[in-house]
């Protein structure tokens, strides 16, 4: 099937022919055979590379109005705003920011681009431009399985699909165990494929040999008898070594930030050939050897070089820290980690040099797997287990699945391989049966966990759209929980969650066995935190209106934000124990929880560090004297400053209907 039979403008057929998209793959062919170009609601359950984006464009671009794209990551939602934005006559918009708002100026947008907690948000704030939607793409559609951000997804969708009864709804998904019950959920024609525009062979390493899942078998020694080494790690590097001495690059995954560097610095011992001096030798062919061959491969030698150094010194632009020196100089030979210590601008431009082929190797932590757009010739899984809290458990397939689908650029790899690191025979078999021969996992609801049904009711009803229990099982009528559940009687348990909301003082009681929302909780559906940590904000602020004002200060505004759930948590060290309570002790009249009265001590002593790295940086303290002295990767400063300046704002919010005063709220958030 060709681009230019399909009903699009001439203007759109050239563009994709420019990009290289003149005939379709498999899996968009299929899709526009499911009616995707008509309106159709389409579930397409594909492998990573096989061409998503165009199936989302082919919806939007033929849609009969505004249309929507819900991505999981913001880092993500860029890419494809800056992509959709290049459509010839397409004006596109993006919302990532603020929670609290309804991002109005998003209204006559052609394409809008937004994560779905934004378009969660958007809604509870008033947006209409809801209601005018045409199409709604939904990337990463297998995320409903998520704690958290899936039942809000799900929720999302049917309030979407409850205003504007015609959308078109298209869901892309990677390939999971049961794509069909999230078509069914969506009345949509399934388009399933394990289709690649590039194949992808998967084994497993064990005692010199990688086994393939095509039946071949590789030799790949490695010497791992030196008992200072750690073997795993050095098959690892062995077979990095082995795709980047063939013109390829490489990605490995570990289970630690910590594994991550170790393994770049590892990497950086092997002296890599750069990429480019490597694609030099091989696209002179087979007279590599000859005079003018040495001297092109002498000169692209010399460019690989400078290449690595211009990525070092953009890293090192981008913000001197220790960490950022480190990766600089892992760089410089092509080699780079990535995990969410990094600072975000670092993240970026590791991808990137990556994807322009300037570096050749990035050493990464799983995370890396789910998010962007970066494609390797070998991907290596040296770790299959991570550690959660108590011990170290699997990962799960479906992540290990798309750790390996990155393996295989299209028209740059001639094939992709993934190959998972296993300490003996007996691993392998283990590896073999949970990973290269299972199925991912299937996709199942989190909607009836507690914190997610008090949350979804609460907003359900402070947005007029429920005033009673019956409205509110009607709208989970239309949640993927309740299509997957045989006989979804969530009657007690929402129940339970509207109870509780009352006891918050978030709901109340109409007298007509209806409800409605409090000032109180209409502030905190707004604000877009959680019901839970909306009653320790607002236990927080009664009790700073206890407090005499001169003890009211920045460090209090920051503990009274840093102790909720919606405040991610800083590790602390035992050694750093110590002096943390010090510190607690000696501001204990600017906090609002006293030494002996907190409910889970360590981690109200979690939230006084986060809170005093907080004081800190609005003092004027540097990334860099923050990450050393709190021993934080410079991406954790900036997810907690980013959240801290959200929460400051909802805590401000809640102490004005409280009619409580506390300026060091909006003082402490002008700062960050
Ligand atoms: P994913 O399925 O992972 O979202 P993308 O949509 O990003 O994959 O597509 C991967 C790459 O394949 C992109 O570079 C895109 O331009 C290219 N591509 C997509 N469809 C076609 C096609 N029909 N012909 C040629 N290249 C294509």
């Amino acid at each position: 099937m060709r681009v230019d039979a399909l009903p699009l403008a001439s203007e759109f057929v050239e563009h994709f022919a420019a990009e290289g998209i003149e005939e379709l793959y498999p899996p968009q062919a299929a899709a526009v055979e499911a009616g995707v170009c008509e309106g159709g609601n389409v579930v397409a359950a594909v492998p990573t590379a096989s061409g998503k984006t165009f199936v989302a464009e082919l919806a939007l671009l033929t849609a009969d109005g505004p249309g929507l794209y819900v991505c999981p990551l913001r880092a993500l939602a860029r890419e494809k705003f800056e992509e959709f934005d290049r459509l010839p006559g397409v004006d596109a918009g993006i919302s990532t920011g603020d929670f609290d708002s309804a991002a109005a100026d998003l209204a006559g947008k052609d394409i809008v681009v937004a994560t779905s907690e934004k378009v969660d948000s958007a809604i509870r704030n008033g947006a209409e431009w809801v209601d005018d939607l045409a199409c709604v793409v939904v990337d990463e559609v297998h995320l409903l399985g998520a704690a958290g951000r899936g039942p809000t997804l799900e929720v999302t969708l049917a309030t979407l699909r409850r205003r504007a009864p015609d959308v078109q709804i298209v869901a892309l998904s990677a390939t999971v165990d049961n794509p069909e019950d999230i078509a069914e959920w969506l009345d949509a024609e399934l388009v399933e494929s394990t289709w690649r525009p590039v194949d992808l062979r998967v084994g497993v390493h064990a005692d010199g040999s990688v086994r393939f899942d095509d039946g071949t078998d590789a030799a790949v020694p490695v010497d791992t008898a030196d008992p200072a080494t750690n073997p795993d790690t050095e098959v690892t590097a062995e077979l990095v070594r082995g795709a980047v001495a063939d013109g390829g690059q490489a990605l490995a995954f570990v289970r630690s930030r910590r594994e991550a560097e170790a393994l770049a610095e590892r990497l950086t011992d092997e002296r890599l050939p750069s990429v480019v001096d490597a694609a030099g030798a091989s696209d002179s062919g087979d007279g590599a050897d000859g005079p003018d061959a040495a001297d092109a491969t002498h000169e692209r030698g010399e460019d690989a070089g400078m290449d690595a150094a211009a990525v070092a010194e953009e890293i090192r632009e981008a913000g001197g820290t220790e960490t950022g020196d480190r990766l600089a100089e892992a760089a410089a030979w092509g080699v780079a980690f990535h995990h969410a210590g990094l600072s975000s601008d670092h993240r970026a431009l590791v991808e990137r040099a990556f994807r322009e082929r300037r570096l050749s190797v990035i050493c990464a932590t799983p995370t890396l797997a789910a998010g962007v757009n970066v494609p390797a010739r070998r991907v290596v899984v040296r770790d299959q287990q991570r550690y959660a809290g108590s011990g170290y458990e699997w990962l799960p397939v479906l992540e290990v699945h798309q750790m390996c689908g990155r393996a295989g650029r299209p028209h740059l790899d001639p094939y992709g391989e993934a190959v998972l690191v296993a300490g003996d025979e007996a691993g392998r078999t283990e590896l073999w049966d949970r990973y290269v021969t299972a199925d991912a996992e299937a996709v199942e609801s989190k909607l009836r966990d507690p914190a997610a049904l008090r949350t979804h009711t609460l907003a359900l009803v402070a947005t007029g759209f429920a005033a009673s229990q019956a409205d509110v099982l009607d709208a989970f009528a239309g949640t993927f929980y309740a299509s997957r559940t045989p006989n979804p009687d969530l009657g007690g348990d929402v129940g339970d969650a509207i109870a509780s909301l009352i006891d918050d003082d978030l709901l109340a009681a109409t007298g007509d066995g209806g409800i409605e929302a409090t000032a109180l909780g209409e502030q905190v559906s707004r604000q877009y935190v959680t019901p839970d940590t909306g009653v320790e904000l607002l236990a927080a602020l009664r009790t700073v209106a206890t407090m005499a004002p001169e003890h009211v200060t920045e460090l209090t505004a920051f503990e009274v934000i840093c102790d909720t759930p919606d405040m991610v948590d800083t590790y602390l060290g035992n050694a750093e124990r110590a002096e943390i309570y010090q510190f607690a002790r000696s501001h204990a009249a600017e906090l609002t929880t006293g030494m002996t009265e907190a409910d889970d001590f360590e981690g109200w002593l979690e939230s006084v560090k986060t809170a005093r790295i907080l004081t800190e940086w609005v003092d004027g303290a540097s990334v860099e004297e923050l990450v050393e002295s709190y021993r934080i990767g410079p991406g954790d400063l900036e997810s907690r400053i980013e959240r801290a300046e959200w929460l400051l704002g909802a805590a401000d919010a809640l102490a004005e209907v409280l009619g409580v005063e506390m300026p060091a709220l909006a003082s402490a958030r002008a700062k960050l």
